[in-house]
């Protein structure tokens, strides 16, 4: 299996290219018929000569993805699967901006997409985690989950989310490389402000983020606003517990200057009580961080329930009251497995099925 062209930077291209004794333009031209010509053949890559491209050939793959399969409908939220070279599936979701109830941009289009293969971190509510993780992705294969989308949609995404399956920040070296090939002018040129990165709380890795250049935004899967509550669902709390995690987060702050989100799926008889909507307000008025709440989307084979809409709208009016910024996300894709890791398990399922 080669590598993919779409993981190069122009550093290593030119790496490349003087190794081959060919002139570093090359290396734009290559870049041009990759990320704006779209190419999906090095035959089509005409102005390069054809000892180049023969050179290409031998030593590289193009797309590493391929689509299997899409969930909804052009008007709503559409989840993609995607094979990739290896046979394992990815999975990223389109969701169109719905200015009437967020007050967002009528032209924002979101996309969700997958740092990992899995998921090692296993709390206790998430598809992705069910199946254990197999794999980082490289950053061409993050960023070609962009391509593939807009190609498939035929729209422009213009947000990004790393919120579908996997713990970005247990993949850093190929984040931040896909962070390269997703802002650059010469890639995918979506501005950094643009782009959230969500973490389970990795608190090294926070701290590292923070001194990237980039202005990247943040976002926390919290999910508990006690340690007790944290530690009942998400293992990764044992490790770095609040106190550590908010001590990252205010350096963050320090650094970026920026607001974090505070994603906070609602779980009944979890961490829906207004107990927990106090503790949670003192916490996101600490960094003066914005809530994103959602209610609960069931998965197959866990037993975790959302709470009904009035208990949801009381925890949102609690926090609203102490002064926090807080949606209620209506939910978007409950019916298409919108939960992150879903698609993916079904389709790896099936393949063992049939396999048997
Ligand atoms: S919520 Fe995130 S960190 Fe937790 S198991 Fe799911 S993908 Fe992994």
């Amino acid at each position: 299996m080669h590598p993919s062209l779409f993981n190069q930077t122009p550093v290593e291209l030119a790496a490349m290219l003087e190794g081959l004794g060919e002139p570093s333009y090359r290396g734009t031209q290559i870049l041009e018929w990759l990320w704006q010509k779209r190419s999906t053949s090095i035959d089509e890559m005409s102005n390069l000569p054809v000892g180049l491209r023969d050179h290409l050939k031998e030593s590289f793959s193009l797309r590493s993805l391929t689509h299997v399969r899409t969930q909804g409908s052009h008007d709503s939220t559409r989840k993609f699967l995607f094979r990739l070279q290896d046979g394992c599936h990815v999975e990223c979701v389109l969701i169109p901006a719905s200015p009437a109830l967020y007050g967002e941009r009528a032209d924002r289009r979101t996309l969700c997409v997958s740092s990992q293969v899995g998921c090692a971190y296993g709390c206790k509510f998430c598809a992705s985690g069910l199946d254990g993780f197999s794999r980082n992705l490289t950053a061409d294969e993050i960023a070609g989950q962009v391509l593939l989308a807009e190609e498939l949609s035929g729209e422009k995404v213009n947000n990004i989310v790393f919120m579908g399956m996997g713990e970005p920040l247990a993949n850093l070296s190929q984040l931040l490389k896909a962070l390269e090939l997703i802002t650059a002018p010469w890639g995918l040129g979506i501005g950094a402000r643009r782009l959230t990165v969500s973490t389970a709380g990795l608190v090294p890795q926070i701290r590292k983020l923070a001194d990237h250049p980039q202005q990247i935004r943040l976002a926390i899967s919290l999910h508990g606003a006690s340690d007790e509550v944290r530690d009942r669902i998400m293992p990764i709390n044992r490790k770095w517990p609040l106190s550590e995690l908010f001590k990252a987060l205010r350096y963050w702050t320090k650094r970026k200057k920026q607001t974090i989100t505070l994603e906070y799926i609602l779980i009944d008889d979890v961490n829906a009580d207004l107990a927990q909507a106090t503790l949670l307000a003192q916490r996101a008025k600490s960094l003066h961080a914005k809530v994103n709440l959602i209610p609960y989307n069931t998965v197959e084979g866990l037993p975790w329930k959302r709470p009904d809409d009035p208990q949801c709208r009381a925890f949102r009016d609690a926090l609203v009251k102490s002064g926090v910024p807080a949606t209620l996300r209506l939910e978007k894709g409950h019916d298409i497995d919108a939960a992150c890791g879903q698609l993916r398990l079904k389709e790896e399922k099936k393949i063992r099925t049939d396999v048997d």
